[in-house]
């Protein structure tokens, strides 16, 4: 029976182009689950977009004599062409400026307000007598109060690590303003308290012991034993306002709002498509299974403050039944993606900027590459020889090869057909069978979500049908014994087509390839469209899969005997060793942003 998955992707800050950790981290991974959800023939969901708010976009914009909101708009721009362009086939991917995000996060604010789960506090923060306002914690700086170190910010020690109470930092200034002067001044500000579903937490972690990543499972609980409120709005005027008379000047915290787009967003598709209850089957169908994408650092926001969150309002929209809101049912974070042995740092420039190597290197080049090396279960590392050696020895000569080689001899010896056979061999009923024992055990790892291990293990199902063919040497047996050549090309190409559908979910763009010149009409994956959606007071660019009338299955190969093939074209380029030098020479160098070509 067809399941119901609900794919959520962490949603990234408005603030420069997305880099190759948050491919590794986050989009890809939540990809490759969605297409092969897809190809299963279950209803997926998979949901995300910009996040416009947060002072780390306010800062940026700052910094560049723009407005916050133009700022974002560009960002929000950019994100959605590279992830066309790399083929993140979101449902949705929207950004939380929207007004269905805003009512629905104000709606959140109400129900918890309305059920005590608020509460509020008088604090005292620093204000701007210049800018007559309270200063973010990002725009102030001083002397950290545990380590000494002069440039600390009002949010965190970038020397000791340690996150900064701002009021305690010695000599605090704005780091905007050197004239400023900054005076403790005492503000009043609504609370999470989170405390309060402590129990139900640890009991929802008992749940969900046996699947989760031991890492994530790990974390969680420890940052629940000290679970205690947060402030959950500030003195900014950027965000989502909070709806009661008087907090006019304040807004709702990010970090409070932001999450709550993996459910709004499920509204807005629901109602973008006409069918404004659709979202009810992922969030209030008990069967349905809700999985989150992200990277570490976001672990207790996934893992906990959505939970409580959605506990808080549990029957939200849903009045009159007895459902409960659904909670997420696997969260599999990813660790970090270090680029050439050293941490990702967006101000020295020690990155892989996404829209870059797009411009550079195929799509299903760099996906391959890093689902290869997926920091699932510790750091890795991105190099550039490690992606010169994975794309020339692995993804271009293991299967990149063995498309053309076959494919290019069956269209150039059996007229541009699949060859007929009279019966075939033992040998060749063998390799099959082989290849389709992958729907089950790739197909088994990948509905666990441990994608490398799903990609090796496909690509060692090529490898074997590389060595089949060594064996039967069709090149040979064509002057010899031409109805054995038939039999052997027949079998490899069946192969290809099964090994063609185990590896689509990491290779997209190569299984629609595949699947043409194999002679299949259709499109194997649905398409990426970036369309404007209207509201009354605004608009806003997605994108979002059509997934309409699409051919591709995760089923074995039929593959008929006289079936037309179309004239082979290579798969991918072969990478020269110089690209080594030049990507790195380009590490810890300033960069411009260029155009994106989608
Ligand atoms: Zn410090």
């Amino acid at each position: 029976m067809a399941e119901y998955i609900h794919i959520g992707v962490a949603w990234p800050y408005t603030n420069g182009d997305q880099h190759i950790g948050h491919l590794a981290g986050a989009n890809l991974p939540a990809d490759i689950f969605a297409r092969f959800n897809r190809l299963k023939g279950n209803h997926v969901l998979m949901v995300s977009g910009s996040d416009s708010h947060g002072t780390p976009i306010m800062v940026e914009a700052n910094k560049r004599k723009m407005t916050t909101r133009a700022l974002f708009e560009q960002y929000h721009e950019r994100f959605i062409q590279v992830s066309k362009k790399i083929g993140i086939s979101y449902d949705l991917y929207t950004h939380t400026d929207t007004e269905n995000h805003h009512r629905i996060a104000q709606d959140f604010f109400k129900i918890l307000l309305e059920r005590g789960y608020l509460f509020t506090q008088k604090q005292t923060l620093l204000y701007s007598e210049l800018e007559s306002r309270f200063l973010p914690d990002r725009f102030i700086e001083g002397e950290c109060y545990i380590c000494g170190y002069k440039g600390a910010r009002g949010d965190q020690c970038d020397n000791c690590g340690n996150l900064m109470d701002s009021i305690k930092l010695i000599n605090p200034r704005s780091s905007e303003n050197r004239e400023d002067t900054l005076v403790p001044r005492e503000t009043e500000h609504y609370f999470f308290d989170l405390a309060k579903f402590r129990e139900r937490i640890f009991s929802y972690f008992d749940e969900h012991e046996g699947h989760w990543r031991s890492a994530v499972m790990n974390f969680s609980r420890n940052f629940v034993k000290d679970l205690h409120e947060r402030p959950i709005t500030r003195d900014i005027d950027w965000g989502v306002a909070v709806p009661l008379e008087g907090w006019e000047a304040k807004r709702m915290y990010v970090w409070f709002e932001a999450v709550m787009g993996y459910f709004t967003a499920s509204i807005e598709w629901a109602h973008n498509n006409g069918t404004p209850d659709a979202w009810k089957d992922y969030w209030y169908n008990p069967n349905a299974k809700i999985y989150n994408f992200l990277g570490k650092d976001n672990i207790p926001f996934h893992t906990v403050i959505w939970q409580a969150e959605l506990m808080g309002v549990d029957g939200i929209y849903n009045e009159g039944d007895s459902t409960h809101l659904q909670l997420p049912y696997d969260i599999p974070a990813n660790e970090f993606m270090n680029i050439e042995g050293d941490k990702f740092s967006k101000s020295r420039n020690w990155a892989v900027w996404l829209p870059d190597v797009l411009e550079r290197y195929q799509p299903d080049a760099v996906r391959y590459y890093v689902t290869r090396t997926m920091p699932e279960f510790a750091d890795a590392d991105f190099s550039w020889d490690g992606f010169l050696a994975c794309v020339n020895n692995e993804l271009l000569a293991t299967w990149g090869n063995l498309v053309n080689r076959v494919a290019g001899f069956a269209y150039k010896r059996f007229d541009g057909k699949v060859p007929t056979y009279d019966t075939l061999t033992e040998a060749d009923k063998a390799i099959i069978a082989r290849v389709e024992t992958g729907f089950d055990t790739v197909g088994e790892l990948l509905g666990r979500v441990r994608l490398k291990e799903a990609l090796m293990t496909a690509m060692s199902l090529a490898k074997e049908v590389n060595v089949y063919l060594d064996e039967r040497a069709p090149w040979k047996t064509i002057k010899t014994d031409p109805q054995d050549t038939a039999r052997s090309i027949y079998t490899a190409l069946r192969a290809i087509d099964n090994l063609n559908t185990l590896l689509a979910p990491f290779l997209p763009f190569s299984a629609q390839h595949v699947h043409d010149i194999l002679g299949y009409d259709g499109q194997f994956f649905g398409a990426l469209d970036i369309v404007e959606y209207h509201e009354e007071t605004r608009s806003h660019k997605a994108l979002v899969y059509d997934g309409g009338g699409v051919v591709g299955k995760w089923k074995k190969s039929t593959l008929q005997a006289g079936q037309s093939l179309r004239e082979p074209v290579a798969l991918y380029t072969k990478l020269e060793p110089e690209v080594i030098d030049e990507e790195r020479g380009l590490l810890g160098k300033p960069r411009t942003e260029r155009i994106i070509e989608v």
